[in-house]
C-alpha cells in the first residue's frame, strides 16, 4: 500500500508523519484516521469536546508553536469542520 498524501488526523487536523503517532484500536492495531494524542485504545481521549472547543484549543496550540493568532484562527476554522470526526457529529460552526 502506497501513501501518496500526508496523513492528517481527522480529529485535530495535525499532520501525522510517523506510525507511532497514529491512534490505536483496543487490540493495539493502528488507526490511521486519528493521532495518538486524541485516539487511544479505540476511543477519543477527549470524547466530550465540541467542535468549537476543539477549534479554540487548536488555535491556542498553534499560537504556542509560533503561528500568528490570525493565521491560526483561519486554519482551524477552515480545516476542523471538514474532518471526519466533526462531519459525523453533524455540528456546525457558529460565529
Ligand atoms: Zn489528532
Amino acid at each position: 500500500m502506497k501513501t501518496t498524501e500526508m496523513n492528517v488526523c481527522q480529529s485535530c487536523g495535525m499532520p501525522i508523519r510517523n506510525m507511532s503517532d497514529f491512534g490505536t484500536y483496543p487490540d493495539g492495531s493502528v488507526n490511521t484516521d486519528y493521532c495518538f494524542h486524541f485516539y487511544q485504545d479505540g476511543h477519543f481521549t477527549d470524547p466530550d469536546v465540541t467542535l468549537e472547543e476543539k477549534i479554540a484549543r487548536n488555535i491556542a496550540l498553534a499560537q504556542r508553536l509560533g503561528v500568528s493568532r490570525q493565521k491560526a484562527q483561519r486554519m482551524a476554522r477552515n480545516i476542523l469542520p471538514g474532518l471526519t470526526r466533526w462531519r459525523k457529529a453533524g455540528r456546525k460552526v457558529s460565529s
